[in-house]
């Protein structure tokens, strides 16, 4: 039987493949980097550069960039924030184009208080009663007076059929939404949402965790009113 010495055709591709995966290695840090150094300038100076490319590398960079910044002891959350801050720049002129009416304010159940008596509707979320146990009744109250709709949402999912419910199969009347979350919540819910073509505004809570979380329910209604002022 023959002996065929395969190494000298491997030889080269093996080498070829080598010097790819090292490149590659290489061009990928320096994305991380440049993701790094764009996210402290906005998270520093709060001046939006460059914002679709800075979207896409946190993207793109969005696992790495975090252990990097958990590395240096640095919150990772940072990612979420400059994202969030992108987010509400870039769709602000869809935004301020809508009428009050059109919008929605979608709010997290965590701000009810632990004994709230509200309901769950299967389509619109939980029905606040506005007891007055939690901030949601003085926001329930605004957001009638304004003439927006305002949902508060168990659950991820349910903030999809929400909106879904509303863009698509209800009334329709939903153009755009104000959402309140914690930063990483309102990192993924503000690209998610503008993948069914929704201008957002994000706000974050005030106070994170799972039950009793806060918000600033002044930076709240100033985000539903965002750009109606400019055409009085
Ligand atoms: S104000 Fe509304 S959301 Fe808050 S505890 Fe009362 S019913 Fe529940």
């Amino acid at each position: 039987m023959m002996n065929i010495n395969i190494y000298p055709i491997l030889s080269p591709v093996i080498e070829a493949l080598g010097k790819a995966i090292v490149i590659g290695a290489i061009a990928f840090a320096i994305l991380i980097l440049i993701a790094l150094l764009f996210c402290i300038f906005i998270f520093h100076t709060h001046r939006i550069i460059f914002p679709n490319l800075v979207l896409f590398l946190i993207l793109v960079c969005e696992e790495p960039l975090r252990r990097l910044l958990s590395f240096f002891h640095v919150d990772p959350t940072l990612v979420d924030r400059v994202s969030v801050e992108i987010g509400n720049a870039v769709n602000y002129p869809a935004f301020a184009s809508t009428k009050l009416e059109e919008r929605a304010l979608l709010l997290p159940q965590c701000i009810r208080s632990p004994d709230c008596p509200a309901k769950l509707s299967p389509v619109e979320g939980i029905k606040c009663v506005e007891c007055g146990r939690c901030e949601i009744a003085k926001l329930s109250a605004v957001c009638k007076e304004l003439g927006i709709s305002m949902y508060i949402s168990p659950g991820g999912t349910f903030t999809k059929r929400i909106l879904m419910y509303n863009y698509n199969g209800g009334s329709g009347r939903v153009k755009a939404v104000v959402g309140v979350a914690c930063y990483p919540n309102l990192h993924e819910g503000l690209l998610n949402v503008k993948l069914v073509g929704i201008p957002a505004q994000g706000v974050p809570l005030k106070t994170t965790g799972c039950v009793n979380t806060t918000v600033d329910i002044h930076e709240i209604i100033a985000r539903c009113k965002m750009g109606i002022g400019n055409r009085e």
